[in-house]
């Protein structure tokens, strides 16, 4: 563990030379067949997602959208491996995961997905830095590289002079950024985001999704938004509409 967090740095910038900017992108990372989940039973019965078939590559920038309840949050559960589906496949980096245990299921989810939620989910007693080590108390990281790894973190979404700052004394734009330094400070391949941009103004979310996308073209993370906001949206190269938990329709756009 402690040997590819010291490798870290330098496999972000081989990524970025690999990736060429975010121009070349990589081979399926994540593919989805017949992905369904059910809640409730008998008369409860509800069809969250409904038979999703989807792929998305490595290097990606995309979003998802669709109504309140259409199941974008299941989907992004099930991507990020928080939740099974009752029935389909999915393979994440050419591995199955639905067979896999929670055990086994958690480890993958630690190594290869961060995640970044509408309402920031920052621990309000901890300043900025605190809340960038905490995944990392988990991994046996010791306490120097955590510091380390967690002022890097907070540099590559330009918040380094808040470090010593606890949630209430940012505005909600500086949470976020907090919270996807936190999202990122492992190095994921893949960085879900449920609606980040929900709760603020549109020059704080402006300025969220031009960080997503850099992280997107310098480090070549894949990146899954859900989002309400078209101009958002925009900011990705492919939009998956999604209605009563089916994919509706795609938008791609050439960038
Ligand atoms: P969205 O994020 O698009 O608003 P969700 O994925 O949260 O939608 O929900 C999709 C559907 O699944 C909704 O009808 C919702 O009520 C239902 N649902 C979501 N989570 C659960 C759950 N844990 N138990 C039962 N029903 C759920
Ligand atoms: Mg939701």
């Amino acid at each position: 563990m402690l040997t590819r967090t010291k490798n870290q740095e330098d496999s972000v910038e081989i990524l970025a030379v690999q990736k060429g900017k975010g121009s070349l992108l990589g081979s399926e990372m994540i593919e989805l067949n017949g992905i369904t989940k059910i809640y409730g039973k008998g008369d409860a019965e509800v069809y969250a997602l409904d038979d999703v078939n989807c792929s998305i590559k490595e290097g990606e920038m995309i979003s998802i959208m669709g109504p309140s309840g259409s199941g974008k949050s299941t989907l992004m559960n099930v991507l990020g491996c928080l939740d099974k589906p009752s029935i389909g496949s999915y393979t994440l980096g050419g591995v199955e995961t639905t067979t896999l245990n929670d055990d086994k299921l958690a480890e993958i989810r630690n190594e290869k997905i961060g995640f970044v939620f509408q309402n920031y989910n920052l621990l309000p007693r901890m300043t900025a830095l605190e809340n960038i080590e905490l995944p990392m108390l988990y991994n046996n990281i010791p306490r120097s590289e955590r510091h380390r790894l967690a002022l890097h973190a907070l540099e590559r979404v330009g918040l380094s002079d808040r470090a010593q700052h606890v949630p209430n004394e940012l505005s909600g734009g500086q949470q976020q950024r907090v919270a996807i330094a936190r999202a990122l400070v492992l190095n994921p391949s893949i960085i879900l985001a449920d609606e980040p941009t929900g709760n603020l103004d549109s020059k704080s979310g402006e300025e969220i999704i031009n960080i997503f996308e850099e992280l997107n073209k310098k480090e070549g993370h894949t990146i899954i938004i859900v989002t309400h906001d078209s101009e958002i949206a925009a900011h990705t190269s492919r939009i998956i509409h999604i209605k009563d938990g089916k994919i509706d329709r795609e938008e791609v756009f050439s960038k």
